[in-house]
């Protein structure tokens, strides 16, 4: 059986002893509404879901129970459902086109949830991943931040399977040092590989297995 409560114990204290005052995302794909619920009685109330319609099943409800529950889309996102996204997710961290940016600007309004976008970057410059090259990072959040007014407060990214991924995150952090806004936060490290995201810097980490356990 796995021990939601335990593990995101031994997660926090990881963080508490590499880098106190980095947030654990919870991530709760293909997981039902249940062990979120468990994890949200445990005291974790940041959850990372992948796909709109799975987290609009589950979270509307847990929502009216834990009032501070923070959800974040870390899954990419189609333009037909920036409508949806915006309703339904506090942060996304999957800005990674121009034509996604351009949606979520024209239609953020006062009334939307989300408040935060991050930009993901393709950091292993991977073909079949998503995400704003490294050396178009600087540019495409200028656009976003200048010509868009879109809030932008941190660059995410998924490293290379089976490379080695502190690499991937030294790059990451390289990549905000050169952007003008100081304090951006980085979105980076996963249930492999989450201490030395934060040996590197990580301000947020998504782990999903580690707590919740393998995904159907
Ligand atoms: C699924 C997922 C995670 C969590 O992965 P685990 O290996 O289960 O911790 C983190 N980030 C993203 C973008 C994901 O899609």
């Amino acid at each position: 059986m796995t021990n939601i409560a335990e593990n995101i114990q031994s997660v926090k204290a990881k963080i508490t002893a590499i880098r106190p005052g980095a947030e654990l995302i919870a991530v709760s794909k293909n997981h039902d509404a249940t062990k979120v619920r468990e994890a949200l009685v445990a005291g974790q109330y940041i959850f990372g879901e992948n796909r709109v319609q799975e987290a609009a099943g589950k979270f509307p409800a847990l929502r009216e129970e834990f009032p501070n529950l923070k959800l974040h889309l870390i899954g990419p996102l189609q333009t037909n459902k920036v409508k949806d996204a915006l309703e339904l997710f506090d942060v996304i961290q999957t800005v990674d086109r121009e034509k996604l940016a351009r949606a979520f600007a024209k239609d953020l309004n006062e009334n939307s949830r989300t408040k935060e976008f991050f930009i993901q970057v393709n950091i292993g410059e991977e073909p079949q991943k998503a995400g704003i090259a490294p050396q178009q990072t600087e540019e495409f959040f200028k656009f976003c931040t200048q010509d868009l007014k879109l809030n932008i407060t941190g660059l995410m990214c998924i490293p290379p399977v089976d490379e080695q991924a502190f690499m991937y995150f030294a790059l990451l952090k390289n990549i905000t040092l050169k952007l003008p806004t100081p304090n951006l936060k980085l979105s980076m490290g996963m249930s492999s590989d989450y201490e030395e995201a934060l040996e590197m810097g990580a301000d947020y980490i998504r782990v999903g297995t580690a707590i919740f356990g393998e995904r159907s």
